[in-house]
């Protein structure tokens, strides 16, 4: 199921607002059950899935060029993610843009964006028209977006081309040109940026809730990259009180999902 409200009885459901899921790469192994095989004893109801970055660009070739080849596979990356419904695990499927800017294809399933690009990495087209057009229909679908990119094109990206576009800052802002960055822009301070804790050090969680708050944050593992559990349990680490870590957990999650228009 895909649902914008949480479908089940649970009232502090938890759920993984960053978890790559593919098909088409096996190393490391990657599917949703190779996921869920990792939650025993997790109290993990459901998860933000996107595409793993292999399966939608050439990240290895920093001058790589788009081709149908790989228009195809990035179809079939992001249309597996629609096929997953599961009675009993609230799947979230996220569209993984890239330099085609391809919004025509995001369906009322959508539940967010995923945005990637490493400093080494092809880089997006900011410039092309087709970007501002993808953009326009994000905003217009309040589609948040989970933005891993070099500093300065975050604060672009954040301040210029997806201003009123909800954004969430993978990692703390780790790979986004580290979390005291971030901060000393200002961008954590922002309504519309959030940030999820995946691989993020148990400090900088802790600074950030102690500064902006736990509205905006939300817990995320990074499978395959991160361990589910060793993740949550940095959630349950934090000197917060109980409730705060419930909207940590979930509730943001599914307040932001549930803002969504479907179409
Ligand atoms: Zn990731």
């Amino acid at each position: 199921m895909s649902l914008g409200d949480y479908p089940f009885q649970d009232p502090h459901p938890i759920i993984d607002a960053h978890v790559h899921c593919g098909v088409q790469v096996h190393y490391p192994p990657q599917s949703l059950a190779d996921y869920r095989s990792l939650l025993t004893g997790a109290r993990i109801a459901g998860a933000a899935l996107f595409a793993p970055v292999i399966e939608i660009y050439d990240r290895n070739d920093p001058e790589f060029q788009d081709t149908p080849a790989w228009q195809n596979r990035r179809r079939a990356a992001n249309q597996h993610l629609l096929t997953l419904e599961d009675p009993e695990f609230a799947v979230y499927p996220y569209f993984f843009i890239w330099n085609d800017f391809a919004a025509d294809q995001l369906g009322p399933d959508h539940k967010g964006i995923k945005w990637h690009r490493h400093d080494d990495e092809p880089v997006y087209h900011y410039d092309d028209p087709r970007c501002a057009a993808a953009v326009a229909e994000i905003r217009r679908r309040n589609l948040p977006v989970v933005l891993e990119e070099e500093y300065e094109n975050t604060v672009r990206f954040i301040e210029e081309i997806a201003e009123g576009v909800r954004v969430i800052i993978p990692h703390l802002g780790l790979l986004n040109g580290g979390f005291h960055r971030i901060r000393q822009r200002g961008l954590w301070e922002l309504p519309t940026v959030y940030g999820d804790t995946a691989l993020a050090s148990l400090q900088d969680i802790q600074t950030y809730i102690d500064e902006f708050g736990p509205d905006r944050l939300l817990f995320g593992s990074d499978f395959p990259f991160g361990d589910p559990r060793r993740e949550l349990g940095k959630i349950y680490n934090l000197d917060i009180s109980e409730e705060a870590r419930a909207r940590i957990l979930g509730g943001n999650f599914l307040r932001l999902t549930g803002e969504v228009q479907s179409d």
